[in-house]
């Protein structure tokens, strides 16, 4: 019978039994994947930082312009009708994500989520910087408020009240571009109340989470994390102890101990303050900090690294690793679904729209001379920054009398313009259908020109 025990252990390592905080200051750790962690947090946070400034097209590569209802993506425009498409690229990314976690457990939460990269890679390494490692913070906290703890830590957050503003800013540039953002702080804040307001707000979220609530993120607000035990199994490649061989655990020097000297050195660096060794927690975030710390342990102890590392549970106790298993199976369709239709729509994005409608009112007017006459209304709307000439034409002026009351119409770029076209019945001919085409015209035209059709009503 398969073994039902849940993989997680429970245990909440941020509350202590009295319902207070267990404030943690991880201690420094060097090794091979905090040297990995490091590169990455760099990568991630040069990509956020400069992708405002980088102009693809006469816009930033990623620009959210949401007072126009415009996006601009690496040289592409969308707009609200373009909504469609963030529906499939966000739920392929999501099962991507999920595909992820099921290979990999929290590898994410670990090296690319924007809080770990802050956190890890910008505020507590100004932490260490300002008021030293570990113990010396310890006892420093421990202490009482004399010249020493005032001047570090008012230095402290005054630095990380500066780096939250630089981070708000940073992200309010992605909403409304660097050169308006640069232009309103040279104004005065009423004049762009509601982006200072945001700017104000984001700041003074940034700071309480950096300088203080911390892995509480992680281990209490993040959605991600606490879906950690529905998409993880004994054949994810998680982080965890072998107890078969650091087990019993005991001095260097006792005969009768196992691997684990018992340092506690991997508690020490972990950042949500666990022990790995009682087992996979919800409050491990992968950062792999407790694998480094030991393996610089084993090799002082000149014993084989790895007796905490990277594998599945299943192998941790000696089993074998099933790769494929119906979950991930499950979440890598759903994934590449979404990808696919994502990939098809973005290729499908047309640089404009046009669409034709019945005016509202009679369906059809006969005229004094017998013909008849229907009214429709044709809506053309430029999906691109810049200004752009429309031509509009009938297909089958054989069949109808056409008064395009402009058939040429110029439209900056998100704009649309709607123009009534009257379609007068020709003697003789039964035609059913109106036929017109709408074509960009100038010399920057990439598209084809779009063809619509709509029934032409008449008495029966
Ligand atoms: S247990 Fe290890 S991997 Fe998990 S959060 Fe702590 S240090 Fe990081
Ligand atoms: S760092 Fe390694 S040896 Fe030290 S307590 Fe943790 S598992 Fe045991």
């Amino acid at each position: 019978m398969a073994d039902k025990k849940p993989i997680f252990t429970k245990q909440a390592s941020s509350i202590r039994a009295d319902g207070s905080r267990n404030y943690v200051h991880p201690a420094d750790v060097k090794g091979h994947f905090t040297r990995r962690r490091n590169l990455v947090f760099a990568v991630l946070i040069a990509i956020y930082m400069l992708l405002p400034w980088i102009d693809i097209g006469g816009h930033p590569a990623v620009f959210l312009d949401i007072a126009a209802r415009r996006f601009y993506l690496f040289g592409y425009s969308f707009n609200a009708q373009d909504i469609w498409l963030s529906f499939f690229l966000l739920s392929g990314l999501g099962f991507a994500l999920f595909v992820m976690t099921a290979l990999w457990g929290r590898i994410w939460c670990g090296y690319a989520c924007p809080h770990t990269v802050f956190l890890d890679g910008v505020f507590r390494r100004i932490e260490r910087w300002i008021e030293g490692p570990r113990n010396t913070r310890l006892r420093r906290n421990a202490g009482p408020w004399n010249t020493d703890k005032i001047w570090r830590k008012t230095l402290k957050h005054t630095v990380f009240l500066i780096m939250a503003a630089v981070v708000a800013h940073v992200f309010i540039s992605y909403f409304v571009s660097i050169p308006e953002l640069f232009a309103m702080m040279k104004q005065s804040p009423t004049e762009h109340m509601s982006t200072f307001i945001w700017i104000f707000v984001l700041t003074g979220i940034m700071y309480f989470n950096f300088a203080w609530f911390r892995e509480q993120m992680c281990l209490i607000i993040c959605p991600y994390g606490r879906l950690q035990s529905v998409m993880t199994d004994k054949d994810t490649v998680i982080i965890g102890y072998d107890s078969n061989r650091g087990e019993p655990r005991g001095k260097a020097s006792d005969s009768d101990s196992a691997d684990c000297v018992d340092c506690g050195r991997c508690v020490a660096v972990c950042p949500t303050g666990i022990d790995i060794r009682n087992g996979l927690q919800l409050d491990c975030i992968g950062c792999a900090a407790c694998i480094d710390a030991c393996d610089e342990i084993m090799v002082k102890l000149k014993r084989p690294t790895g007796l905490v590392r990277y594998d599945s549970l299943r192998k941790l106790v000696g089993g074998e690793r099933k790769f494929w298993r119906p979950r991930l199976a499950l979440y890598a369709v759903l994934g590449v679904i979404g990808l696919v239709v994502a990939t098809f729509g973005f290729r499908a994005h047309t640089t404009f729209e046009a669409g034709l409608a019945r005016l509202g009112g009679v369906p059809f007017v006969v005229e004094a001379d017998g013909r008849v006459q229907n009214l429709y209304e044709i809506h053309v709307i430029n999906k691109q920054s810049a200004t752009h000439t429309y031509e509009i034409r009938a297909l089958n002026p054989e069949d109808f009398e056409y008064v395009i009351a402009i058939p040429d119409i110029e439209l900056k770029g998100g704009k649309g313009q709607r123009v009534p076209i009257f379609v007068y019945s020709v003697d003789g001919n039964d035609a059913a259908e109106v036929r017109l085409s709408v074509k960009q015209v100038d010399a920057e035209s990439t598209e084809d020109d779009k063809v619509i059709n709509a029934p032409f009503l008449r008495p029966r």
